[in-house]
């Protein structure tokens, strides 16, 4: 399955569709495809292993910031630059969702 791709019509959706459309929208809540009007939904089990994935670096900001202190930033640097990074990580992450038909919902996934 590729990422932000349609699996009725094969329509992949860019990142900044995806973004504006899909970000602050609920996991389980469906949508119409926009080319081929399918109901979709975003695949709720890698949406959040991505989460997993995008906030671990939350949780290493310290260590980015002693990291980039390392080489003479001062500390209001050093976090701005950590936090961007963090922010950009988390948004790249989130591009790799995967897109399902609603009515599959119900399916047991193997
Ligand atoms: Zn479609």
């Amino acid at each position: 399955m590729k990422v932000r791709t349609c699996p009725n019509c094969g329509y992949k959706y860019s990142f900044w569709l995806h973004l504006r459309k899909h970000f602050f929208t609920n996991v389980f809540s469906s949508w119409s495809c926009i080319n081929c009007n399918a109901d979709l939904i975003v695949d709720a089990k890698r949406r959040i292993l991505l989460l997993v994935i995008g906030i671990v670096p939350i949780a290493a900001l310290p260590i980015l910031v002693d990291f980039f202190m390392g080489y003479y930033l001062g500390r209001p640097i050093s976090w701005t630059l950590s936090v961007v990074l963090v922010i950009i990580w988390a948004t790249y992450i989130f591009s790799l969702d995967h897109f399902r038909l609603a009515e599959e919902k119900h399916v047991e996934e193997v």
